[in-house]
C-alpha cells in the first residue's frame, strides 16, 4: 500500500519558519513510528504571485485534489498590499477552500494547564478547556444573494442575505457528530432560531439528522448570543459546538482567545469524503504570516504543529499518534519553554522557533 500523502504549501512570511519545525516533526514519525508520508511541498500567496504571477497556480490546485490532506503555513504580507484583488495572496488561500468545497471549518480552543494564566478568563475556568467549534463555512450571509448596496429613494441600502439549504445543514451536522463521536459524545447547536427563519430551519434539521442517524450522541439547542455568554462564563460545558458561518467567525474567535496566543491555535477544514473515506482536507494554523516578526527566528511553530496533529485525527486515523504529539507539546511547555509570544509580563528569555521544535522532538523520542 502507498504512503499517505500531504501536499505542504509554506506561503509567506512566518510560514516557512514554522512548516520547518513540522517537516522535522514528520520526518520523526517516518523514522521512529513506521508513519511515512509522501511529502510535496508547493507555492501559495505571495511567493506563488512572485514565481507564477498567480497566487495558485493550476497545477498546485490540482495537486491539492488529489493528495489526502493539504498543510498550509500562512500568506499575504505588505508587500503585496497594493495588488489587484484578483491576485492578492489570500486569493489562494480562498481559491484551495471554494475548489475544495471545505464546508466544515473545526477550529479547537484547548487549554494547555501551563498556560492557563494567560487567559483573560480564571485560570480555574480555562485549565484543561478542551472545546471544538465547528463552523459552517462555505455557505450563509457571507455568500447568499442578493447582496449589494443600492440606492432607495435619497438613501443608500445595504444588503446581505442568510441562506442555508437543508443539504448545507445537513452535512455540516453530520461532521459534528462524527466528531463528537471520536471526543465527549455531546453536540450543541448554535443559532437564532428565535429571530430568523434560517435558524428555525437550522434547528429543524440538526434535530432530524440527530434522530436519524447520531441519537447516541448528546444534543443540545442554543441561541447564539446566550452561547456567547456561556462561553466566556463556563466554556467547559461544552465539547462540539456546531453553528453558521456568521455565529461561528465570531464564536470561534471568542473561543480561541480563551486560551490565550494566536501562536497556539491549530485549524482544519474539511469536506467531503474522498473515494478512499478520508475527507478533503486542509489544515493551517489560525495566524497570518506576521510580517512584524518574519525572519527573525521568534515566530512559535506549535499553531502549525497541532495542526499537523489535527491531520493526523481527521485525515490519518492515527488519533493516537496525534495525543502523543499534543502529549509532547504539553510536555515543553510545562517544562517552561516558551517563544516571545508566550513570555509573560515577569519576561525571561524565549527560546526560537527552531529550539521550541527541537524541544518538542526530544519529548516525542521520550514518550516513546
Ligand atoms: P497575524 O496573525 O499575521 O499577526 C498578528 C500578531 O500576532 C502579530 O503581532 C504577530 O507577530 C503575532 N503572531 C502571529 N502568529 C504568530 C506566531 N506563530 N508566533 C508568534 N507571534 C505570532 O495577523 P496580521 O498581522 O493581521 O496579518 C499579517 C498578514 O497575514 C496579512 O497580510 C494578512 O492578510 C495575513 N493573514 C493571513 C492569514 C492566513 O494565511 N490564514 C490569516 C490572517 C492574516
Amino acid at each position: 500500500m502507498s504512503n499517505p500523502s500531504l501536499l505542504i504549501l509554506p506561503g509567506d512570511g512566518i510560514g516557512p519558519e514554522v512548516m520547518s519545525e513540522v517537516r522535522k516533526i514528520i520526518d520523526w514519525y517516518g523514522a521512529k513510528r513506521g508513519l511515512a508520508f509522501d511529502v510535496t511541498e508547493d507555492l501559495v500567496g505571495g511567493c506563488a504571485y512572485d514565481a507564477h504571477g498567480t497566487p495558485l497556480t493550476d497545477a498546485t490546485m490540482e495537486k491539492a485534489q488529489n493528495v489526502d490532506a493539504v498543510l498550509l503555513g500562512a500568506v499575504g504580507g505588505p508587500k503585496y498590499d497594493d495588488l489587484d484583488f484578483s491576485v492578492k495572496p489570500e486569493r489562494g488561500l480562498l481559491r484551495l477552500r471554494k475548489e475544495m468545497d471545505l464546508y466544515a471549518n473545526l477550529r479547537p480552543a484547548q487549554c494547555f494547564d501551563a498556560l492557563a494564566d494567560f487567559s483573560s478568563l480564571k485560570a480555574d475556568v480555562v485549565g484543561g478547556l478542551d472545546i471544538m467549534i465547528i463552523r459552517e463555512l462555505t455557505s450563509g450571509v457571507y455568500f447568499g444573494e442578493p447582496r449589494g448596496i443600492h440606492k432607495e429613494g435619497n438613501e443608500r441600502v445595504g444588503v446581505n442575505t442568510q441562506r442555508y439549504t437543508e443539504s448545507e445543514i445537513a452535512r455540516v451536522a453530520r461532521s459534528a457528530f462524527e466528531l463528537a463521536r471520536r471526543r465527549n459524545n455531546k453536540v450543541c447547536s448554535m443559532e437564532k432560531a428565535n429571530v430568523m427563519e434560517s435558524g428555525v430551519l437550522w434547528r429543524q434539521v440538526v434535530t432530524e439528522v440527530h434522530a436519524a442517524e447520531y441519537s447516541d450522541v448528546e444534543l443540545s439547542h442554543m441561541y447564539a448570543d446566550a452561547g456567547a455568554m456561556q462561553l466566556t462564563r463556563w466554556p467547559k460545558q461544552f465539547d462540539v459546538i456546531v453553528t453558521d458561518n456568521l455565529f461561528g467567525d465570531l464564536l470561534s474567535d471568542l473561543a480561541a482567545m480563551l486560551t490565550g496566543s494566536l501562536g497556539m491555535l491549530p485549524s482544519a477544514s474539511l469536506g467531503a469524503p474522498m473515494a478512499n473515506g478520508r475527507p478533503k482536507a486542509l489544515y493551517e494554523p489560525v495566524h497570518g504570516s506576521a510580517p512584524d516578526i518574519a525572519g527573525q527566528g521568534k515566530a512559535n511553530p506549535i499553531a502549525c504543529i497541532l495542526s499537523f496533529a489535527m491531520a493526523l485525527r481527521y485525515s490519518f486515523d492515527q488519533g493516537d499518534e496525534a495525543t502523543r504529539l499534543e502529549k509532547a507539546v504539553e510536555k515543553v511547555l510545562a517544562d517552561g519553554l516558551r517563544t516571545a509570544d508566550l513570555m509573560g509580563p515577569e519576561g525571561g528569555a524565549p527560546v526560537s522557533t527552531a529550539q521550541m521544535g527541537d524541544a518538542i522532538v526530544t519529548a516525542l523520542n521520550a514518550s516513546l
